[in-house]
């Protein structure tokens, strides 16, 4: 992610901070001070209330990565938006036994704090008080008022994000302990509809009072609920196919010493837009579409492609999962990449030729099973 910076590092996980972060503390403020009508202490207050809440949410999200990493599930980072905190895990399990412990990790982080906390206060006897009657009287700012705030998130947060809805933890839990008993693709689509039914719920109850905080929540967990399905369906209809089963075995290459001149000639004349630069046989790198269009606004139509193309470009091997390759066009920001068997240059898959197979797949699955001997035939006469 692009727009967010590193904080620091725990246990090899960065932690990162969304470029608009901080219009949370900006909301804060506002929120606690101008439109509770407490002034600069209640602004002040805010700011120091919602930024120990991201210190718990990062706890929370703490708590899902090491149990993630517990399972041997790589944690690419945690990053931290203005509407919580996010832990990217490069997958997450189907096993419906660690994804119910990933899930419940987080919000079990905040019931543990929210008991230690309990202890502490009963131990020194710290009042918890009512969070509303600490905005009204609010004059000067007390380690009390903080200590109930701090306590009052960590139930509140776990118990929010209990909710049964992608992609909520409770989604997942709920969908785990479906997938226990059903189909996963059965027990995700069940989660999802849960999911969508209660964005409906929490969107209407925003509209009728509940402020427009809860219409982003629902817009997000509508969203969540149904990429999550999507995903799923794409996983289990692609499962078994490979590179081999959708790449471009026409694809055209530019040798390095081509020009940007003929770059852009075969691109009017082909179908393609993005050309892998092959030296003989050889992957050295590749032109995209972008990248050409970058290049014609510095140089002229002359210069080389080897100047200006992309180097150390990952490829894909014929046998590798399409699903995996799905996710790595997307990582990469790449439409196209190339596919190499054991250093020859074979061609291309791009997104499309992913969303042709998943078309035909949803259409009838045999589809592409029919089709696969004649196209290991067609293989052996191949050009390349
Ligand atoms: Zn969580």
């Amino acid at each position: 992610m692009g727009t967010a910076f590193k904080l620091f590092t725990v246990s090899g996980i960065a932690i990162r901070m969304h470029i608009t972060f901080p219009l949370i503390l900006i909301w804060a403020a506002i929120q606690f001070g101008l439109l509770a009508g407490t002034g600069w202490v209640g602004a002040w207050f805010g700011v120091i209330v919602v930024t120990l809440l991201f210190v718990i949410v990062t706890l929370h999200e703490l708590g899902h990565s090491y149990a993630a990493l517990f399972y041997g599930v790589p944690v690419k980072q945690i990053v931290l938006l203005p509407i919580g905190g996010v832990a990217q895990l490069k997958e997450i399990p189907e096993n419906p036994t660690q994804e119910f412990v990933i899930a419940i990790a987080g919000p079990a982080v905040n019931f543990g704090l929210a008991i230690i906390l309990g202890l502490i206060a009963w131990a020194f006897n710290i009042a918890i008080l009512n969070p509303i009657d600490v905005l009204e009287g609010l004059e000067r700012i007390t380690f009390t008022q903080i200590f109930t705030y701090v306590f009052i998130y960590n139930i509140f947060l776990a118990l929010f994000n209990l909710l049964p809805a992608f992609p909520m933890d409770g989604g997942r839990v709920l969908r785990a302990l479906l997938a226990t008993r059903l189909e996963y693709s059965r027990a995700t689509s069940i989660s999802a509809s849960v999911g969508r039914g209660m964005a409906w719920l929490l969107g209407l109850w925003g509209f009728l009072g509940g402020g427009f905080f809860l219409i982003i929540i629902a817009f997000f967990i509508y969203i969540g609920a149904s990429q999550e399905e999507a995903q799923v369906k794409t996983r289990s209809l692609l499962r078994g196919y490979t590179v081999a089963d959708a790449y471009s075995r026409q694809a055209r290459t530019l040798p390095p010493e081509s020009t940007l001149g003929d770059a852009i000639q075969l691109t009017l004349t082909s179908l393609q837009a993005c050309f892998p630069v092959c030296d003989g046989q050889r992957l050295v790198g590749m032109l995209t579409y972008p990248r050409l269009v970058e290049s014609l606004n510095k140089y002229d139509v002359n210069t080389p492609i080897a100047d200006v193309m992309l180097r150390d470009v990952e490829a894909v091997a014929p046998d590798d999962d399409l699903f995996a390759v799905q996710a790595k066009l997307q990582t990469s920001q790449l439409d196209t990449l190339p596919v190499m068997d054991n250093g020859r240059f074979l061609g291309i898959i791009t997104s499309r030729d992913i969303n042709e197979i998943y078309r035909l797949l949803s259409i009838d699955p045999d589809i592409i099973t029919m089709r696969r001997r004649n196209w290991d035939a067609d293989n052996r006469f191949d050009a390349f």
